[in-house]
């Protein structure tokens, strides 16, 4: 005799239920599928930070994470290795309930050149983070009352990413890029209304110091009957980068000014000169333009070394998912064996040099290279392509480099 079907969850046999599903090694009943259900959609979601916080990368593990992606810079990553473990540290001992030290929150500040790796080294942490992330542009910032995002926009952003759960952005890190754009311009603030300026750091001040701020959920001004979600701020990361083009300077004068005296020859012979931002000290922010409060409140600075050509090099080819393994895995999926001669790569990085395109030209460069094959090969029965220097000369010399260039300045 057949034997009866019955649910493996609840032991109800196939009259007793309205419906029963049959799997593999078992079947469930319907009002078991629902309960099912319920669980899972009422389960923390994986991101909740208590989930996450009894795997924590060691500073070490997150610095080897960002080799695989981006070239040199190991003090930056070095700097946001420790701090960003420093941060899961806290919310792991405030989720613990412990509170015999109170363990102050660092936030960062990254100086360095465009296009040496700031934005990258934030996106790539954000990768392996189990805590929400976003990235937003200081320029897009203004004061209360003027055209642009409320600084509160930031913290709306970040709600986004976790589902708009005040207590799970409250564990979140921003990243604020460019912001060198909202120092104060020329050295008398009250002569005139700094919109996108002083008036905006004052705003990011009360966000970076920790305080509960009404933020309106979907951003922007454009949902005037929209309720408020309160964040606070005081556990909230808060990672800064810009260019600070010209403050080498600055830098410079303060070094200058600052050896006088007995063994002044003998210091300022050992400053090196092709990499002064590795002198930086808050005070060069200040004479940039950034409020000592916002500087105070920022007291992790770190710096970005220029990319010289051997970083440009390694940055084509050795990245986890670089450029040129890119191509060459585009044209495996069509069955083309793409390679590059070194002599061809090497013409790339001159290029990129010669126009003063730095790391963000050579994915423009390559792809004016590989434009034509890219839409010749995959009609044609060819099976392997080596791009070699001449083949690279001439495909670069039907681009209007010149045109490349000024793009990239814009
Ligand atoms: P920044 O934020 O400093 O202006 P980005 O991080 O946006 O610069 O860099 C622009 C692009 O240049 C990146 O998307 C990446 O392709 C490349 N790049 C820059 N610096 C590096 C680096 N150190 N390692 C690998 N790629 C880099």
């Amino acid at each position: 005799m057949a034997k009866k079907r019955q649910c493996s969850f609840c032991g109800r046999d196939e009259s007793e239920v309205r419906m029963l599903i049959t799997g593999l090694n078992g079947n469930i009943c319907d009002d078991c599928a629902r309960q099912a259900h319920d669980i899972v959609v009422g389960s923390p979601m994986q991101t909740t930070p208590e989930f996450n916080l009894k795997n924590l990368p060691k500073p070490k593990e997150i610095k080897e994470f960002l080799d695989q992606y981006v070239i040199g810079q190991d003090e930056a990553k070095k700097t946001l290795s420790v701090a960003v473990y420093n941060h899961y540290k806290r919310l792991k001992n405030i989720s613990e309930g412990h509170d015999d030290v109170e363990l102050e929150k660092s936030n960062i500040i990254m100086v360095g050149n465009t296009g040496t790796g700031k934005t990258l080294l934030a996106r790539t942490i954000a990768k392996m983070l189990v805590v929400p992330f976003t990235i937003v542009d200081a320029t897009v910032l203004t004061e209360a009352g003027y055209v642009g995002e409320d600084v509160e926009s930031l913290l709306s952003r970040l709600l986004q990413e976790c589902n708009y759960d005040p207590k799970v952005a409250e564990t979140g890190i921003v990243f604020i890029d460019e912001i060198d754009k909202i120092a104060r311009k020329g050295d008398n603030p009250s002569i005139t209304r700094d919109v996108s300026g002083e008036g905006v750091q004052q705003g990011l001040l009360k966000l970076l110091e920790g305080s509960v701020i009404n933020v309106p959920p979907y951003g922007g001004r454009k949902h005037p009957e929209q309720q408020f979600i309160q964040v606070d701020t005081k556990n909230i990361l808060f990672i800064c980068g810009g260019a600070f083009d010209g403050i080498e300077k600055r830098i410079a004068n303060r070094l200058n000014t600052n050896v006088v005296g007995f063994d002044a020859v003998e210091k300022s012979a050992r400053v090196d000169k092709g990499n002064m931002l590795q002198y930086i000290a808050p005070m060069d922010l200040k004479a940039f333009g950034l409020i000592p409060e916002i500087v105070g409140r920022l007291p992790i600075l770190t710096y970005l070394k220029p990319l010289d050509r051997l970083a440009l090099r390694d940055i084509l080819t050795e990245p986890k998912n670089s450029i040129i393994r890119q191509y060459i895995y585009l044209f495996k999926l069509d069955g083309v064996d793409l390679s590059f001669t070194d002599d061809a790569l090497d013409f790339i990085v001159d290029k990129a040099i010669e126009y003063k395109l730095g790391a963000r030209g050579l994915r423009s460069i390559v792809e004016s290279i590989m434009t034509e094959p890219m839409f010749e090969v995959p009609s044609t029965e060819q099976k392997k392509l080596v791009v070699d220097k001449e083949f690279a000369k001439k495909q670069i010399e039907k681009t209007n480099l010149n045109i490349l260039s000024r793009q990239m300045s814009e």
